[in-house]
């Protein structure tokens, strides 16, 4: 049985999207982000359907990297936060990750270090975040320590993440490029900079290896161009069904506060769904779901289970009928903006509850 509120997954979508990846960086190696259970998607899922399609994965935290590699993945993983202590170092080392290295306690770490093994590292540059990352000037000491470290492969790896990318006019994006270019100047090792709207929108950023996450879940990484414009599909969908069909009459109101009124009299559809599995609580009233693949809106407040909508436009619309609440059919995006959030937000927030489901 699958529950009223699942995720539908489209693996098909994913490799489409990142087909897409391949068209506009074709001589970089391809390190899928899927950080965030793959932004809420299912990181063992994901990870196995992209397994050798992708050159790497990279997830954020150790603790990921182990999850994965416990659960039979055997091809490269980057930690983009590195290790934290001795322990996560130790761990890095027993899974076999790659880490960034991005703060001076990391390289102490490394420098400490007596397993007789060896890792890859990248050496994270902050050309402008200020995230994570060493200092431009702090770069070749950090460098020459690290081609010290005998549990290093060598040599490093060079990057640096960019802040204002999903803006192709905000001139931030080359200062940052030209100053990461000019840091590791006579530096050996691979270099990435790019992330999803890097590597649809700076060319300039395709180095050895590009980062993207978002785009290969379908979603468009710029504010004011569609998914679809960029050729992505959705690859998750989120479903429910009706619950319960009713009528109130003019002058009654909806849900907690009660600060919907109906204006006449309306047939109202409750949809199994609510902001327990993710559905973001501080959407618009009027926002756009579909039942039975057709536009209609939010009315009323979202509760942890249910959400209401006005159904007078489907007077055949009856308890079990399918619900979509974003994917194909309804851009995340557009969910995104009535809920004053960004995609990402909302892929990676649906819950424990939500069941996730391939097509
Ligand atoms: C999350 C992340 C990415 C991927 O970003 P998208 O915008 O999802 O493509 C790339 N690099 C780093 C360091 C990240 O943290």
């Amino acid at each position: 049985m699958i529950p009223a509120a699942y995720a539908q997954l489209d693996l098909e979508a994913l490799h489409n999207n990142l087909a897409i990846v391949r068209q506009h960086a074709p001589h970089s190696k391809i390190m899928a982000v899927i950080k965030a259970n793959a932004y809420g998607h299912g990181l063992n899922r994901i990870a196995e359907s992209l397994k050798n399609q992708v050159e790497a994965v990279a997830v954020a935290r150790t603790d990921e990297g182990m999850r994965l590699r416990q659960a039979g993945y055997n091809r490269p993983i980057t930690v983009l936060e590195g290790f934290v202590n001795k322990q996560e170092l130790d761990a890095v080392f027993e899974y076999h990750l790659d880490a960034v290295v991005h703060t001076s306690s990391q390289l102490d770490l490394l420098q400490q270090a007596t397993v007789p093994k060896q890792i890859s590292v990248w050496l994270k540059i902050d050309t402008g975040m200020n995230r994570l990352g060493f200092r431009p000037e702090e770069t070749l000491s950090i460098y020459q320590q690290l081609l010290h470290c005998a549990c290093l492969r060598q040599p490093p790896g060079l990057m640096t993440h960019l802040a204002n990318a999903d803006d192709v006019a905000d001139s931030k994006t080359l200062q940052q490029i030209e100053l990461f270019k000019k840091t590791v100047v006579g530096l050996h090792g691979e270099h990435s900079i790019a992330n999803s709207a890097a590597v649809l929108g700076w060319k300039q950023s395709h180095t050895e290896w590009v980062r993207p996450g978002l785009m290969l879940f379908g979603c468009s990484p710029f504010p004011g161009k569609s998914a679809q414009k960029l050729g992505l599909s959705p690859v998750m969908s989120l479903h429910s069904r009706l619950i319960a069909v009713k009528h109130i009459h003019a002058g009654e109101t909806v849900g907690y506060g009660g600060t919907w009124h109906a204006s006449k009299d309306t047939r109202l559809g409750v949809v199994a769904v609510g902001y327990g599995d993710g559905y973001p609580r501080h959407i618009r009233e009027g926002a756009p779901v579909l039942v039975n693949g057709l536009t209609v809106p939010l009315i009323g407040r979202v509760s942890m289970d249910m959400i209401t909508v006005d159904l007078d436009s489907q007077p055949e619309a009856a308890v079990d009928d399918p619900v979509t609440l974003w994917g194909r059919g309804l851009p995340v995006e557009i969910i995104a903006q009535a809920a004053a959030t960004i995609p990402y937000t909302l892929i990676c927030g649906i819950t424990q509850r939500v069941q996730i489901v391939e097509s």
